[in-house]
């Protein structure tokens, strides 16, 4: 094939690709090595330099190239996107804007997995009407473009930040098989006998694990802490050496890991691989690689399963954030336990304190303060009440006093529908 055609094919392939196309593709698709195909990419550039009747130009970044407008008709386009953004958007791009406000930055690939069809051309109108635009590319092969939103749609959407977008189940799902799938088995938790379950939610140092475990005592149902769960991944990432923030090392990472909770005699062990982690997890390090890892939707779906697993076999009393939200929204009883932030801050620093643990209150208010806004902020299952769970302040009470009003909950609940009582365990 002569030079000539080579350029109008690469021309040809670059305007359909849309995206950035890394070399190595481009010399495969073109049948050419890759250095004729980094030559064929300058000469068209200097091509569209040099002719005044194109208003093209092409783009490069870091082994890639893409077909893109010259700056000098800005002008003209911002004319052509105002026109477009007078028009009314269709049920898919509104469909497909959400996809990408709660999972940015994503991919093409992704979008399509979670809306299960191919949203490429919705996608290209949405970079058309500015609402949308690429913001990096993924280091995989292909190296696929990031989308995120842009300031403009925040700006139409009377938005700040896409943190004040309102949590969506949506989230929780990689793949829309995944959602029908959980949808299903959320179902068939509905329809089945339950178990009694009753969620303890609210902030770290707000007393739940204490409580829960006096609780489990009294009533004799088993507990199971899920921050544990959040805590031995997070611990597991770092002893990889891979940061608890990087959602496609911690998925690959997720994909090879097995967790078991034994809760056999009554005290918790969270084992990753086979190996009790419970002695490495109440670590500041631990909290804040859980803090982060927990915000992942991989690792929620992989949590969450595990969880409703666990409390559709027996009556249980699991401790978290999103209990009462999301893992279990029908649980018949359910508390929002809190404190004030200093009553919060000391009673973790005595738990630190018996670890052997140097950190001061300062550090430990620090950290908390850290930890409650990224937990209570992030858009995927933050910590929050439940409509119908019985907030207690615990910050002037005894834990008996907190342990005997729950218990009091519980037994009012019961007159209501005292079957619970055949699934307890003890
Ligand atoms: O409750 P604990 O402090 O052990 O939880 C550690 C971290 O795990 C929390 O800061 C939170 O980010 C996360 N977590 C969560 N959802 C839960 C339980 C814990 O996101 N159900």
């Amino acid at each position: 094939m002569s030079e000539v055609e080579n350029m109008a094919r690469l021309e040809a392939l670059l305007f359909v690709a849309g995206d950035p196309l890394s070399f190595d593709d481009m010399a495969t698709f073109l049948g050419v090595d890759r250095d004729e195909a980094v030559s064929l990419v300058e000469q068209l550039k200097r091509r569209y330099q040099r002719d005044p009747m194109s208003g093209l130009t092409i783009r490069q970044i870091e082994g890639a190239a893409s077909l893109a407008t010259k700056t000098s008709y800005a002008d003209t386009l911002e004319a052509f996107y105002g026109k477009v953004r007078d028009l009314k958007l269709t049920d898919a791009a509104y469909e497909t804007l959400a996809v990408i406000a709660y999972n940015a930055p994503a991919t093409r690939a992704e979008i399509e997995a979670v809306r299960g069809v191919n949203s490429d051309s919705v996608v290209s109108r949405l970079i058309e009407r500015g609402l949308v635009r690429e913001v990096g590319t993924l280091e995989t092969p292909g190296r696929p473009a990031l989308l995120d939103v842009t300031e403009q749609f925040l700006m139409d959407f009377g938005l700040s930040s896409t943190r004040e977008l309102p949590p969506v189940d949506l989230l929780m799902y990689d793949t829309i098989t995944e959602f029908t799938q959980e949808k299903q088995s959320a179902a068939e938790i509905a329809s089945a006998p339950r178990p009694l379950v009753i969620a303890i939610d609210g902030p770290s140092g707000s007393g739940k694990s204490t409580i829960a475990r006096l609780l489990s005592e009294h009533l004799g149902i088993l507990t199971l802490d899920t921050g544990a769960m959040y805590r031995a991944l997070g611990v597991k990432a770092l002893r990889l050496g891979i940061s608890p923030s990087d959602q496609e090392a911690v998925r690959s990472m997720l994909s090879e890991t097995t967790m078991d909770i034994d809760l056999s005699d009554r005290v918790q062990k969270t084992l990753v691989d086979g190996t009790d982690y419970t002695p490495y997890i109440r670590t500041p390090e631990a909290s804040r690689a859980a803090s982060d890892i927990s915000a992942l939707p991989v690792t929620r779906e992989y949590c969450v399963r595990i969880q409703r697993e666990i409390g559709k076999k027996q009556a249980l009393i699991l401790d978290g954030r999103d209990i009462g939200t999301y893992v279990f929204p029908d649980a018949p009883v359910k508390f929002f336990l809190t404190a004030s932030h200093e009553i919060r801050a000391k009673r973790r620093l005595l738990d630190l304190e018996r670890q052997g643990d140097p950190s001061t209150l300062e550090d430990v208010m620090r950290d908390m303060e850290f930890r409650d806004r990224q937990d209570s902020e992030r858009q995927l299952a933050p910590t929050r009440r439940a409509d119908d769970a019985v907030l207690i302040d615990t910050s002037d009470m005894s834990i008996r006093e907190v342990v005997d009003v729950m218990i009091d909950v519980v037994r009012q609940r019961e007159q209501v529908q005292p079957s619970w009582s055949q699934t307890r365990h003890g």
